[in-house]
């Protein structure tokens, strides 16, 4: 209550002076400054830090051991712009209005951090992934990629010295050239005397994995750990998990597997690279014939390593950041952030992707890094999530945090005093459906120890307990002996619904779509 008063007066506040007043220009000096790096599918158990059997990455490593890991971090809506719209609102899909990928373009025109962030003094910059269709706002800089982007060569939009929009050609691996760009701006572009936010994101590892020069053999005679559930039959749950089209066994086509001829965009030079890694390995592939499981333990151990190849080089780039901000002094007030817009399956349940509700989707990689405020080497359990990363960013930089933002300020969480009224619970909803991979629309509810969901174009349920059950094979909706944890979650999910200000039916925007379908059926 006291806080909903204290928000309220700080809203007639802004009401009465017309917007967010600027700090003074000395106070605004001493604010940190925010380097969020962020990538696409990055799934958290595969980060040394978070547990990783299957690789290394000694960058992400030391923000986490320099500053607080999260093991908790909870997407909201389990997909790529919806995870991002997300964080630029503060606000839940059905309220920033880009609940699916195959949806209308994010409206930019709404309310967003870094349009706050500038007001209160923060010069702003988007360099990487954007993938909301529409022209990025509230950045005094962006260089993003168009739409997905390849992993290669890629055209990049940016605005020229006019303001215009304009499109410009790069050469060169995806990765590098926005971790290079990043830099650049920190160095050159920026105009120095304002606190920054550099938002630098990459369309590594997303789907279809295609590695950099400099890992195109990392890996290479290594075999990489199964996961427990790779073999996973979908017999305990609902018909959803059967349902899907996100295989490892079926649904990875030649271009994932780099049984084709390879991406199209190479220039001579990178083509060279990519054949003398991948022939010999496909020639041997050939030869051995495999049949049966020895086929698919065969498509996981080439799907896992060219996904943890992509990994490799965002720590490199990861890796070259830190050392700047070290070099030139600035690591001593720049926040630094690592995060992913959901989590990923590593072959867990037999799967890739993400979407769903279940704990590999579900947990968002998040260590940040804040020298002077984070205990080094702290590991919150709470639950948190990218709902909050507005509120934070804004709360970092001394600005008011709007009403109808949905989340909560993660700072004093990053001092290492959760308020004693922290959430509880977590609210998800997925909507891409029909959409690639099949995956059913489905909300739900958790309190990291149970997990209702609901599938609710079925009237389908299912119910884990993660602490015996921590690979949710097995749910136990409807059994007798947890009546009262189900009634109370069922209870909590209403709760929910309406705090969060949940339609009742879907909204009108969600259709179908048709040009999406056309096209996944005809890569099956
Ligand atoms: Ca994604």
């Amino acid at each position: 209550m006291k806080r909903f008063i204290q928000k309220t007066v700080a809203l007639l506040a802004m009401a009465v002076l017309g917007g967010v007043v600027a700090a003074p220009q000395a106070e605004a000096a001493k604010r940190p400054n925010v380097v969020f790096i962020f990538t696409d599918d990055h799934s958290a158990h595969a980060i040394s830090s978070y547990g990783s059997r299957i690789n290394k990455t000694p960058h992400i490593d030391r923000i986490a051991h320099e500053g607080m890991r999260f093991k908790k971090c909870y997407v909201t809506n389990a997909i790529c712009g919806p995870s991002r719209a997300v964080i630029l609102t503060g606000k839940h899909s059905h309220l920033n209005g880009f609940m699916r990928n195959g949806g209308t373009p994010f409206d930019g025109s709404q309310q967003t951090f870094p349009k706050l962030l500038r007001k209160a003094g923060y010069e702003t910059a988007m360099i990487g992934k954007w993938h909301l269709k529409s022209v990025p706002t509230g950045f005094d800089h962006f260089d993003v990629l168009i739409g997905q982007g390849p992993y290669y060569n890629p055209p990049m939009r940016t605005t020229d010295a006019a303001g215009e929009v304009v499109v410009e050609k790069n050469v060169g691996y995806t990765t590098d050239i926005i971790t290079d760009k990043g830099l650049d701006w920190l160095k050159n572009e920026r105009e120095g005397d304002k606190p920054f936010m550099l938002m630098l994101q990459h369309k590594a590892p997303h789907r279809n994995w295609q590695p950099g020069p400099a890992h195109l053999n990392t890996f290479d005679g290594v075999e990489i750990p199964e996961p427990e559930t790779l073999w996973d039959d979908y017999s305990g749950r609902t018909k959803a998990a059967a349902n899907q089209t996100m295989t490892i066994a079926r649904h990875l086509s030649a271009n994932d597997l780099k049984l084709n001829a390879g991406p199209n965009n190479l220039t001579p030079e990178q083509k060279k690279l990519w054949d003398a890694a991948y022939g010999p390995k496909n020639e041997a592939f050939r030869k051995a014939n495999l049949q049966g499981r020895e086929r698919i333990k065969w498509m996981y151990q080439r799907y896992i390593k060219d996904y943890l190849r992509c990994v490799q080089s965002v720590d490199d780039g990861i890796g070259r950041v830190l050392k700047y901000l070290d070099d030139t002094g600035l690591a001593k007030n720049t926040i630094v952030i690592y995060s992913s817009d959901q989590g990923w399956y590593l072959g867990e349940h037999g799967w890739y992707d993400k979407r769903w509700m279940y704990e590999e989707s579900l947990v968002m990689p998040f260590v940040v890094r804040w020298p002077g405020v984070i205990e080094p080497g702290s590991i919150n359990d709470d639950i948190v999530s990218n709902l909050d990363f507005a509120e934070t960013f804004l709360d970092i930089a001394g600005a008011q945090i709007p009403g109808d933002m949905q989340g909560r300020s993660l700072l004093p969480l990053l001092k290492g005093d959760t308020p004693s009224d922290w959430r509880k619970t977590f609210y998800y909803h997925y909507y891409e459906f029909p959409g690639a991979h099949s995956v059913a629309r489905h909300y739900g509810v958790t309190d990291g120890n149970y997990k209702l969901i609901h599938f609710y174009q079925n009237e389908d349920w299912e119910m884990f307990d993660l602490t015996a059950d921590p690979n949710e094979l097995q749910s136990i909706y409807g059994r007798s002996e947890f009546a009262g944890i189900q009634s109370r979650l069922g209870e909590e999910l209403k709760r929910l619904r309406a705090h969060y200000k949940v339609p009742e039916q879907d909204p009108e925007n969600i259709r179908p779509n048709q040009r999406r379908n056309r096209q996944n059926n005809r890569k099956k």
